[in-house]
């Protein structure tokens, strides 16, 4: 269990799955670039964030909910958090109670994304921790799923919170924590998702390919002549 102090944004868990490097440089540098990626998708996030509770019927929607794991040492926002009445007196669903509303709620967890639908682990590890947040503030158990909304395509993706998903978020919160308590930051290693990071002016992921290059270049060097005994 983490204290209080110890929470880290649970938004940085899509950085960790992105790269690293990437989080590292957010979380332990400070460091920040918006390009047009992060500016589109903070736009959609001023939309969603908008706080507030409404019901449609038997679903409520709550926007802009605080959220915190104390077991992955997580804290954020949930741009959407919808409650699904259960109405089957069968249903193998387990729901929690709202102050103020009868019945009994599955809460099912919505992010908004930009650009047009696709699978990202990093969204579906972040939505996943925000699945595992509600479970501890509701003390509900095994909230079954969740939903990607993407602002281009006005899609959802609907993510299922499996053992797997599970494994991976609680893994992934402890690396987390692992970086950000080291204090340093992992080298860049250059990929073709630098390409769409906002923090390659940053982060030079070229002029470090660069050294490692002369690093290898040289320690190959040295060997030879050790070798040759010259
Ligand atoms: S530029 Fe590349 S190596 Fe650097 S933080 Fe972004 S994704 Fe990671």
């Amino acid at each position: 269990m983490y204290t209080e102090e110890e929470l880290i944004p649970l938004s940085a868990l899509q950085h960790l799955l992105y790269c690293e490097r990437r989080a590292a440089l957010v979380h332990v540098e400070q460091a920040w670039a918006d390009n047009v990626y992060t500016v589109e998708g903070s736009h959609m996030h001023d939309h969603a964030d908008r706080s507030g509770t409404e019901r449609r019927g038997n679903l409520i929607l709550c926007r802009g909910l605080h959220i915190r794991s104390m077991q992955l040492g997580l804290s954020g926002r949930a741009d959407v958090v919808e409650f699904h009445l259960i109405t089957d007196p069968d249903s193998s669903s387990e729901g929690v109670c709202l102050p103020g509303y009868d019945g009994l709620w599955v809460p099912f967890p919505v992010e908004y994304k930009r650009g047009r639908l696709r699978h990202e682990i990093g969204y579906e590890v972040q939505l996943c921790a925000q699945a595992m947040s509600l479970e501890e503030i509701f003390e509900a158990k095994g909230i079954p799923s969740g939903a990607l909304f993407f602002g281009k395509t006005h899609r959802r993706l609907d993510v299922a919170f499996d053992s797997k998903l599970r494994e991976l978020t609680v893994q992934s919160a402890k690396r987390l924590h692992e970086i950000i308590d080291s204090g340093t930051t992992p080298k860049a290693v250059k990929s073709a998702k630098c390409d769409k990071c906002s923090l390659v002016e940053i982060c030079m992921p070229k002029l470090a390919t660069r050294r490692q290059g002369a690093r290898l270049y040289l320690q190959r060097v040295l060997s030879d002549i050790i070798e040759k005994g010259e």
